[in-house]
Order: C-alpha cells, then sequence, then structure tokens
C-alpha cells in the first residue's frame, strides 16, 4: 500500500528548475490525499501564469506514477496564498545565505572588463556607456559592449545596429557597428526593439552568462557592460558573475548621487571590484549663442562624491541635444563631444 509518505518522498525529487530547489522544501505541495491506489495532490505555483506550470505537474505525475501500488494521480494546481509566498521567499533567502559566491567566469581574450551603472533609468548610463566605446575605440582600442539591461536594451538602437547576431562553430557572432565595436543585446535577438521583455531573475542571469561566455568576443582591449538600472540584486548577480574589473558610476544632477554612490560602494566592497570612477551626466547646458554655462540643478555633487570614497570624478557632462539627436538616429559614432573625450581620457589612463 502507498503511504502519504511515500508520496512526499517521491515529490522531494521534483525540482522547481528556475528556483533549483525540490517542491516540497518549496512549500509548494499544499495537500496529499491517499485513498488506496489514488493518489492527488495539490500543487501550490508562485503565480498563475507560471510559465513552469505544465513542466512541473507533469513531473510530479510521472514521480508519483512510478510509485508502487498507484494506480490513479490527480494533480491539481492552484496559486500560493500570501503566506505560502513568504514562506518560499523566506526559504529562498535561506538558500542564498548557504550558497558560496559563484565563481567568476573566466577572463577568455578581453584584457579589462567595466561595467556602467546607475541607480535608476534614464540618467543616460546606455548613451554613456556608448560613447565610453566610441572614444575608446577612436584611440584605436578594441571594444565590445554586452548589453545586459535586458529589459530595456538600447544599445543596438544608439548605434543603428540590427544585424542578427549568427553561430559559427558553437560560438555567437556578435554584431559590429560600422566602426568596428563588437555589440551583443538582447534586442539583437528579438528582432523587433518594441518587443517587451518580462524575464523572471534566474533567467536573466542565464542569459547574461551567455552574452558573456557563448559570444565570440575574440581579443577585446576592453568589454564595456551596461547594467540594468539600480542598484539592487539583479546589479550584484552580473557584478558577481563576470569578472568584473571595475565599475563606473553615472549620476545625473537630479539624482540622490549620495545615496546611489554608497550603494555601489557598499557592492564595491562586497564584491571587490574597485569604482573607477563618477562621471555626472546632464549636469548643464551651454548656450549655442555665447558659451555660457547654466546649472539648471545647481552645482555638480558627482565631484564631491568622488571624493568622498576616494575615487577619480571622471567629469561632468552637458545636457547636449546633439548627444540625444545621434542616440536617435543609431549615429553615435559621429557624434563628438570635448568634454566626453576628457572623461575617456581619464578612464583608459
Ligand atoms: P539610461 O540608460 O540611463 O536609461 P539612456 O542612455 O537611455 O539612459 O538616456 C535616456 C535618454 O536621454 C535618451 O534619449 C538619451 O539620448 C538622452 N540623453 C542621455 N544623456 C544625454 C545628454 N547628456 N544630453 C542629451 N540627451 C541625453
Amino acid at each position: 500500500m502507498v503511504t502519504k509518505e511515500d508520496v512526499m518522498s517521491a515529490l522531494q525529487k521534483v525540482v522547481d528548475p528556475e528556483l533549483d530547489m525540490d517542491i516540497v522544501t518549496l512549500g509548494m505541495v499544499r495537500g496529499v490525499s491517499v485513498e488506496g491506489g489514488n493518489v492527488s495532490v495539490d500543487i501550490a505555483l508562485t503565480s498563475e501564469s507560471c510559465p513552469l506550470a505544465g513542466r512541473i505537474k507533469d513531473e510530479v505525475e510521472s514521480a508519483l506514477s512510478s510509485l508502487d501500488g498507484v494506480s490513479s494521480v490527480a494533480v491539481e494546481a492552484v496559486v500560493m496564498n500570501d503566506e505560502e509566498r513568504s514562506a518560499l521567499i523566506e526559504k529562498l533567502k535561506e538558500k542564498r545565505k548557504t550558497l558560496p559566491m559563484p565563481g567568476k567566469l573566466p577572463k577568455q581574450g578581453i584584457k579589462r572588463i567595466l561595467a556602467v551603472l546607475s541607480g535608476k533609468g534614464g540618467v543616460g548610463k546606455s548613451s554613456v556607456t556608448a560613447m565610453i566605446a566610441v572614444g575608446m575605440q577612436r584611440r584605436g582600442l578594441k571594444v565590445g559592449i554586452l548589453d545586459a539591461d535586458i529589459t530595456g536594451p538600447s544599445i543596438p538602437k544608439i548605434f543603428g545596429v540590427n544585424e542578427m547576431p549568427f553561430v559559427l562553430e558553437g560560438k555567437i557572432i556578435p554584431a559590429t557597428s560600422s566602426k568596428g565595436i563588437k555589440i551583443i543585446s538582447m534586442n539583437l535577438l528579438l528582432g523587433k526593439e518594441e518587443t517587451p521583455v518580462i524575464w523572471r531573475g534566474p533567467l536573466v542571469s542565464t542569459a547574461i552568462k551567455q552574452f558573456y561566455t557563448d559570444v565570440d568576443w575574440s581579443e577585446l582591449d576592453y568589454l564595456l557592460v551596461d547594467l540594468p538600472p539600480g542598484t539592487s540584486d539583479a546589479q550584484l548577480t552580473v557584478l558577481q558573475l563576470l569578472p568584473v574589473d571595475g565599475i563606473v558610476v553615472v549620476t545625473s544632477p537630479q539624482e540622490l548621487a549620495g545615496i546611489i554612490v554608497a550603494k555601489a560602494v557598499q557592492m564595491s566592497r562586497m564584491l571587490a571590484v574597485p569604482i573607477v570612477g563618477v562621471l555626472e551626466n546632464m549636469s548643464y547646458v551651454q548656450c549655442p549663442k555665447c558659451g555660457e554655462i547654466i546649472r539648471l540643478f545647481g552645482d555638480s555633487r558627482g565631484k564631491l562624491m568622488a571624493e568622498q570614497i576616494n575615487t577619480q570624478f571622471l567629469g561632468s557632462l552637458p545636457i547636449d541635444p546633439a548627444l540625444s539627436a545621434a542616440c536617435d538616429h543609431g549615429k553615435i559614432e559621429e557624434y563628438s563631444n570635448k568634454a566626453f573625450e576628457e572623461v575617456v581620457e581619464k578612464l583608459v589612463s
């Protein structure tokens, strides 16, 4: 006769592929009933639209059907209540504490990897990443950009690149800008810029890892990683995963730069990756007629921040309509700006 214990131990072998833990430990088995050889289970899923629902259900069915004495299996998928969800989150937190720091991936032929970080979206992180790449390329350096901003990938648009990467001998050949900057971005794989991407955390890490390991970057002097905006777990995961040499922090005067920089410092300490510079974007406007500089948001705070954390201030960049036009038209490689050239010079030196 099959018992409830038999059923539970069979269910312990069913693993949620995304959370990488068995469904019993995750508290997803809400109820089990055994009547003779008839077994029925209620599996509580994290959401109604859980993309793995079908797979988990199939695995539960097959795990239970193979038990001796089982004649029928009924699996009902239900949605977790708040209490179950909180318990699951606690389990995941516990698990994370016991995990070793993920091993960093090998460096391959890349000399330096710099990650570009900002506290929130819209401060110009992607434009700045693109401009740094362009400045480096103009200095004769070989540059690549890994667009890790999976949910808002804008790098291909800024470079006017839309060629689909292809696979050759097991490696993804990245797209190349007109001046030879190698680019990989989710946008290139999706084909359409407008396609919204709704990613679940662990899949984001997997995609970024693949962008790094499966792409043929060949020899590069610099790989720039355009991180998703923010200073939370998503950015930390990327920084943990890739063998990043340094972090460049982009702020804008409207941002609470102090908070962002403090968070970046915390990350940098946790990961033992230095902050190589702070850059303030959209700092001022310069009158095109008389050249007067107008600081719309008051004095620059980026410099003070950089000093406080003992890193170099890479400079302040103006709000420049020519830059946004260049980004909008995919012509960043034709744009140049003195303030920006100085930033790149500092960074490279
Ligand atoms: P983020 O990556 O931080 O979300 P983006 O680089 O996508 O920000 O920039 C947001 C918008 O602001 C874009 O339209 C971009 O062209 C524009 N932008 C960024 N920096 C500047 C600047 N210094 N002057 C004018 N426009 C800018």
